[in-house]
């Protein structure tokens, strides 16, 4: 190490230490493997992402949501990931802040280049907290794509061109608001209409008078009844909508199964796929799965899914959470492996801090950057 690379070091060192004192969860570990002359710095923050309208679905209803960002910082790059903690799996931003502080130190100490084994580590340290997982799995695919200074796309050996066209999501509400929405949704081809409680043909009602554009469905485990699922869903296959989401509850695996063998209408797992693990049972209920990162931890282990999916002769779709555009665009980067895209997260909030993947004539259009590709919101282009 020659005279200036050391005053940097001590300089770094210098900063780490002051953050690590402070109240922000900034972390600095300066002790490396040997032959590193790095130091690794890995922040947690919570971020409250508002919401343009109040979102409902059958879960909930809220008017922001709380996301976890994580910046890992080495060798003069910051990778950049989030996470969006997910009620269902009894997960906010606080217990994910608190699993990522809970493994700081392996994460820091760890070798980037070898992200597998390291997220490996970190899966086995961390138990559940998929979005906090996912949020350091992001900050690390985001480092080493910047490192090697190519798109996230291209690391995957992907073809932005086969990007596909993403919904536009329309929660639960009046039918007065619902029309309203529909209009602001103009700029997007097929929306995702989100049903579930007793309103369902009020509310697609409502769209169609509007628009006759494709709609998906989601239930969001809605209906508990097979028989209303299977004059519902074959009542939706007269209205223009392509597929249903999960139209039952997740563990009504063989009630699905039976709705299955008696509607027209494609069905996607969304809560009923979490982890790959889950894949292989779905065959014969349901014809697709949606994968979140934030469901299985991260862009790696949503690659794995889409793989074994398709070589189970599923359907491929890529959602996510409400999130800003760090979780989207990792997301994005894989979309051209997909079937089906419902990135909209970042579309659905008033301030996202990030710009990535943006959506023109509805197809999503990935950044050429290296890593994610993410700028701050201010900048143009
Ligand atoms: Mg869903």
């Amino acid at each position: 190490m020659n005279r200036r690379e050391w005053i940097k070091q001590l300089t770094m060192a210098g900063t780490a230490a002051s953050l690590a004192g402070s109240s922000d969860a900034a972390f600095g570990l300066g002790a490396q493997p040997s032959g590193s002359s790095s130091l690794t710095k890995l922040e947690t923050e919570i971020v409250r992402l508002k919401l343009r309208h109040t979102w409902t679905t059958v879960m909930s209803s809220s008017e922001y949501r709380d996301v976890l960002y994580v910046r890992y910082t080495r060798d003069g790059v910051t990778g950049h990931g989030e996470g969006a903690p997910i009620v269902r799996y009894k997960e906010d931003a606080k217990s994910a802040q608190a699993a990522v502080q809970s493994a700081v130190e392996l994460i820091s100490r760890g070798d980037p280049w070898q992200f597998e084994k390291l997220m490996a580590e970190v899966f086995e340290r961390i138990e559940g907290q998929y979005a906090a997982k996912a949020a350091v799995d992001i900050a690390l695919m985001d480092w080493v794509g910047q490192k090697l200074g190519v798109p996230l796309y291209r690391y995957f050996g992907l073809d932005p061109a086969d990007a596909p066209v993403t919904t536009f999501s329309i929660g639960i509400d009046t039918p007065a608001i619902t029309r309203q929405k529909v209009r602001e949704a103009a700029p997007y081809p097929v929306l995702k209409i989100k049903v579930g409680l007793d309103t369902d043909e009020a509310t697609i009602a409502a769209v169609r008078s509007v628009t006759e554009k494709p709609l998906r469905v989601d239930a969001n485990e809605g209906w508990r009844d097979k028989e209303e699922a299977v004059r519902k869903i074959n009542w939706l296959a007269t209205q223009g909508v392509e597929f249903v989401e999960q139209p039952m509850p997740a563990s009504m695996l063989e009630e699905t199964r039976w709705v299955h063998e008696r509607v027209h209408l494609p069905l996607i797992a969304d809560e009923a796929c979490e982890h790959a693990s889950d894949i292989p049972r779905l065959v014969g209920a349901y014809d697709g799965v949606n994968i979140k990162l934030d469901k299985c931890g991260g862009i790696m282990q949503a690659y794995r899914m889409i793989q074994i999916a398709r070589s189970l002769g599923l359907k491929t779709m890529l959602g996510c959470m409400i999130s800003s555009s760090v979780s989207v665009t990792a997301a994005a980067h894989l979309s051209p492996l997909v079937d089906y895209a419902d990135l909209d997260g970042n579309l659905l909030i008033a301030n996202d801090p990030f710009s990535g993947v943006k959506v023109e004539g509805g197809k999503l259009t990935l950044p050429d950057r290296p890593g994610l590709g993410l700028k701050p919101a201010s900048a143009s282009g």
